[in-house]
């Protein structure tokens, strides 16, 4: 492709994403699709000469747009979202245009200072500590394995990375309600699955730290070792947030790593009436919350905090020979502060998102949302056929359809059914979890172009859809 075709089919491609939004939502916002329809529907061989560019953008239109799952859609209240917006996108256009790669600070200078500034913007927005170094990973899954690894390597004393585990069994504590990513961090990081110790919950779904010490105790007696502590500040099913303070306290006694997982709700921490959350965070080692679910910036971001930067650089880096440079004590090189090498420019994006809206415009969307998810509680507070399964603490609503007919049994199978009933609406897409053993549906209100409206039309939508 010439320069003047780029340009062609770069302004068409505009002029599509513009189209994209202003009619999204006619759009069913999941797609009603078999599985492999899009598979079998696309050519089996890769073509030996080149295609013209309308040919692929056409089987895009035809073939690909109607298998996708609309994310940016108003209507999508379901999982944690993914939100994009147009600054963002518009900065992601340049990330691709630029096409660094900044794993170090001589591959792109301007992109690793830029990423040191907006963390320390995102730090001090949303309250943390000024001691904390922050450094952009892909996802939240990403940073609780640096976290994992840095806490094993500290509390090994850095001979795990050298020599292998040893005799030593080490164990890791979060509550039952924690992300499953935690799991899947223990399996690489060689601990081991049974070694995480999942901690009981309260009725609103929040870490028993009695349960916590008593279980950190015990297994210091049978000889284990305890590392971490992962406590989640608003967890996926239902937005519990474990007590940090409490936590942080036994950690502090018994020399334990304390990470937070605060993926999804640290965007609330923009709002100093959420900040209450925070109380304890100076018992904290890292902490996570990813920019790429609520706060407007396209994934992958996820904001990677942590206080003893030395520990997590000493756990990861690697220096051959072909990637020394002269600088390499003067600056950051943030190959060495994950697991990657190869690094993207993420950082372009988050200052684009922070300087488009500014501190107050994030703020002022952050409310809108928590608003707008009041809106929705109040119509199921006031009709006496719905339960609220949970606290509602930032702008997700766990419920369930429960009318006076229905035993326990029924319950559950109504309330799948009518999760299936709104999404095969293609009008709004919600997902479920299970709450103490109940299915309960969540409607997460945050959504970037998501409006009051867009609420009521929900309302209604269930109310349809009920039996
Ligand atoms: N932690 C929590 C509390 C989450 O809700 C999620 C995802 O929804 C994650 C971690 C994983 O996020 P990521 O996709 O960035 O790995």
């Amino acid at each position: 492709m010439n320069v003047e075709n780029f340009r062609l089919h770069g302004h068409e491609l505009i002029d599509w994403i513009a189209d994209y939004y202003e009619n999204i939502e006619e759009l069913p916002v999941k797609p009603n699709v078999e599985p492999y329809e899009v598979f079998n529907n696309l050519k089996q061989k890769p073509p030996k000469n080149g295609e013209s560019f309308n040919v692929i953008f056409n089987d895009f239109n035809h073939k690909i747009l109607p298998g996708i799952t609309h994310w940016q859609h108003p209507k999508f209240l379901a999982y944690f979202p993914a939100n994009a917006s147009f600054p963002s996108i518009l900065a992601e256009l340049l990330t691709s245009a630029l096409g660094a790669q900044c794993m170090s600070w001589i591959t792109s200078p301007a992109a690793t200072e830029l990423e040191e500034l907006v963390m320390n913007w995102l730090r001090d927005m949303t309250g943390l500590p000024k001691e904390f170094s922050g450094v952009i990973e892909d996802t939240a899954s990403t940073s609780a394995l640096c976290s994992i690894l840095t806490a094993r390597e500290k509390i090994s004393d850095y001979k795990i990375n050298e020599s292998g585990f040893g005799n030593n069994i080490y164990r890791i504590y979060c509550s039952e309600e924690a992300h499953s990513s935690i799991e899947k961090a223990m399996k690489i990081a060689g601990i081991g699955r049974e070694n995480l110790v999942k901690i009981k919950t309260n009725d609103e779904f929040s870490m028993l730290t009695e349960d916590l010490e008593h279980k950190i105790l015990s297994d210091i007696q049978s000889g284990y070792k305890p590392l971490c502590v992962v406590a989640t500040l608003g967890t996926t099913s239902s937005t519990a947030v474990d007590p940090i303070e409490d936590i942080g306290k036994i950690c502090k006694k018994y020399g334990i790593w304390f990470h937070v997982d605060a993926a999804y709700a640290g965007t609330a921490m923009l709002l100093d009436e959420m900040r209450h959350h925070l109380k304890g965070i100076d018992y904290v080692d890292t902490y996570v919350f990813n920019p790429h679910k609520w706060m407007f910036t396209n994934f992958d971001c996820s904001a990677y905090f942590v206080r003893d930067k030395e520990a997590l650089i000493k756990t990861f880096d690697i220096l051959p020979e072909y990637l020394k440079t002269d600088l390499d004590t003067k600056v950051n090189n943030y190959r060495d502060w994950g697991i990657q090498l190869g690094r993207r420019f993420r950082a372009l994006k988050l200052w684009f998102v922070i300087r488009h809206y500014g501190t107050d415009g994030l703020k002022e969307k952050v409310k809108q949302h928590i608003n707008y998810a009041s809106i929705m509680k109040d119509y199921l507070d006031k009709d006496p056929d719905f339960e609220i399964m949970a606290p509602m603490l930032f702008n997700l609503i766990c419920f369930r359809y429960n009318p006076q007919n229905l035993i326990e049994e029924e319950i559950d199978l109504v309330n799948k059914e009518l999760l299936d009933t709104i999404n095969a609406t293609g009008k709004a897409f919600l997902t479920h979890t299970k709450l103490k053993g109940k299915f309960a549906l969540r409607f997460v209100a945050s959504n970037t172009n998501l409006e009051e409206r867009h609420i009521h039309e929900a309302w209604r939508l269930i109310q349809s859809c009920k039996q």
